[in-house]
């Protein structure tokens, strides 16, 4: 496997193995996964349907039970923390779904779940700040709120708001401003601009493009979808039944790739690419309106 390890990963995973139901239902989702992911660097994680990425995001993410194997981030194995650091260093990883649906709260403001996150990690300052079942909002909270949501290109009047009320791809920004709270240094990006359109997923991958190039963030980028993957990363690993098959600098394994599952995956890939077609749109609206 043709690798250029990182220098000092932020995330290391190493012989990663979850298997799924116990006894004659087990299953092997993945097994003996290697990833690096450098700081401020994005690794794409491609593969079909079932080839264990959201597996791999959720182990990482603590959502789901390690078999084997070790996740340690900025060289500190989470599995073997103790809970009080664990939270600590869960805290440093944060989520953004592709559901932008069901991954907000349909009955609370966004206002409340942008504050979920510190109310979880006992991050809210003030005098109660933490300590009473129904913490009083300190103001260092409502800047924090407002931060955020300025920070994914949302007006301050958003936070009172409910998620009813924004569209799919608002809805991806304040899930990426609920990230954002905890002030993470890694996000797992799962299939985050899939359930949009593809102008407003072009918008979604700048705007974590920018935030990575402000806040210096690492991205954990699960995706099928391998047009995208040039735009956000550096570099790819290939997952084909939960194993990863290749991984190497995006470019090279896109233009040249070594495993015949990637050169399969590659031949079927379908061609609409969000980014090349924004521009031709717009080439197309520019040449349009010079007509009149
Ligand atoms: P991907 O995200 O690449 O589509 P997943 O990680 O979701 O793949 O799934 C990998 C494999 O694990 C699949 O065979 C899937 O059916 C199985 N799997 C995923 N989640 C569960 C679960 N909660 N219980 C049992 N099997 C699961
Ligand atoms: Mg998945």
């Amino acid at each position: 496997m043709s690798e250029e390890r990182v220098e000092r990963p932020l995330l290391e995973v190493r012989g990663l193995r979850v298997d799924y139901g116990r006894g004659r239902r087990r299953t092997t989702a993945v097994d003996g996964v290697d990833l690096d992911v450098g700081p401020g660097e994005t690794l794409a994680l491609v593969g079909e349907s079932g080839s264990g990425k959201s597996t791999i995001g959720n182990a990482v993410l603590g959502l789901v039970p390690i078999s084997a194997g070790t996740v340690r981030f900025d060289g500190e194995d989470i599995g073997r923390a103790p809970a009080r650091r664990r939270r600590e260093l869960t805290a440093e990883i944060q989520a953004v779904f592709q559901d932008p649906y069901g991954s907000l709260n349909s009955m609370r403001t966004i206002r409340q779940t942008l504050v979920e996150p510190l109310i979880a990690h006992r991050r809210l300052g003030g005098p109660t700040g933490g300590t009473t079942k129904e913490p009083a909002e300190p103001a260092s909270a409502r800047s924090q709120v407002e931060a955020a949501l300025h920070s994914v290109g949302l007006d301050p009047d958003a936070a009172d708001r409910y998620p009813g009320e924004f569209s799919g791809g608002q809805r991806q920004r304040i899930a990426v401003a609920r990230a954002l709270m905890l002030r993470p240094r890694l996000i797992v990006c799962d299939e985050p601009t899939s359930a949009l359109d593809l102008s407003v997923q072009a918008q979604v991958l700048n705007l974590l493009t920018t935030l990575q190039r402000e806040l210096g963030l690492s991205y954990l980028f699960v995706t099928h979808d391998l047009a995208l993957i040039r735009h956000v990363a550096a570099r790819v690993a290939v997952l084909h039944r939960g194993a990863v098959v290749e991984t190497g600098p995006v470019d090279r394994v896109c233009d040249r790739p070594e495993h015949p599952y990637t050169q399969a995956l590659l031949a079927a890939a379908p061609v609409p690419d969000p980014v090349v077609q924004r521009g031709r749109r717009e080439a197309r609206a520019a040449a349009l309106a010079g007509q009149r």
